[in-house]
């Protein structure tokens, strides 16, 4: 019989505490937001996903050395006379652009945030931004790529790189070859004849003899 009443009270007294601090945190400031409708003011300094902004981007490569983990890759293409690089061949600060960037990927499943990569960059076009919600439910969903080429313009500027670097090593032969006949025929060079060395014996040897 005390048992059942002691069980009685246990219950109620329990009920009563729960409630007590259920109806005290009812007035008190909420600390809970419904995220993702409602979202907190990120910290001045936060790292989250990085962009790049591929008309200002010279193709240095200055940011993939930096990375420690090896997360971003670059392939690159020399502009060949008559080129435009980008829109206007030139980054917003002027900067002239000599090489295409086909391939420009980061791997967020491998980056590590530590923002090593925006320091070096010399037309600052690649910065942290204020993006941190992009899971994935695959490691490919990670890997972003950046560069603004097609596959088909990325071929066509490599095939023109390539022939007129073939191109400039033919002319390169052909004046090294044009140079080794012109030598071959020009006549040996005359050496002038050396004047005889004079004799260097003091003139007060010989009045000293006679
Ligand atoms: S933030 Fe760090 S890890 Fe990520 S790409 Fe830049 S250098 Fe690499
Ligand atoms: S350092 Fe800047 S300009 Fe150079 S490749 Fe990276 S993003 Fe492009």
């Amino acid at each position: 019989m005390k048992v059942y009443f002691k069980n009685i009270y246990q219950t109620i007294s329990t009920i009563l505490i729960g409630m007590s601090i259920t109806f005290r945190h009812m007035f008190q400031k909420k600390v809970t937001i419904m995220y993702p409708e409602q979202k907190l003011q990120l910290p001045e300094r936060e790292r989250n996903r990085l962009f790049v902004n591929m008309d200002d981007c010279i193709g240095c490569d200055q940011c993939a050395k930096a990375c420690p983990v090896s997360c971003i890759e670059i392939e690159t293409i020399k502009a060949v006379p008559g080129d435009i690089v980008g829109k206007t061949g030139t980054t917003s600060q002027g900067k002239k652009k000599a090489l295409f960037v086909p391939k420009f990927t980061i791997d967020f499943a491998k980056c590590c945030y530590c923002q090593l990569c925006v320091f070096p960059c010399p037309t600052e076009c690649i910065y942290m931004t204020d993006v941190f919600e992009f899971s994935s439910f695959t490691r490919d969903g990670l890997l972003y790529e950046f560069t603004d080429l097609t596959p088909e313009q990325a071929a066509e500027k490599r095939k023109k790189a390539d022939e007129f670097a073939a191109e400039q090593l033919k002319k390169k032969e052909l004046a090294a070859k044009e140079a080794a006949e012109k030598k071959a025929v020009a006549p040996p060079a005359v050496k002038p004849a050396e004047e005889p060395k004079k004799d260097t014996k003091p003139e007060n040897n010989e009045t000293k003899e006679s």
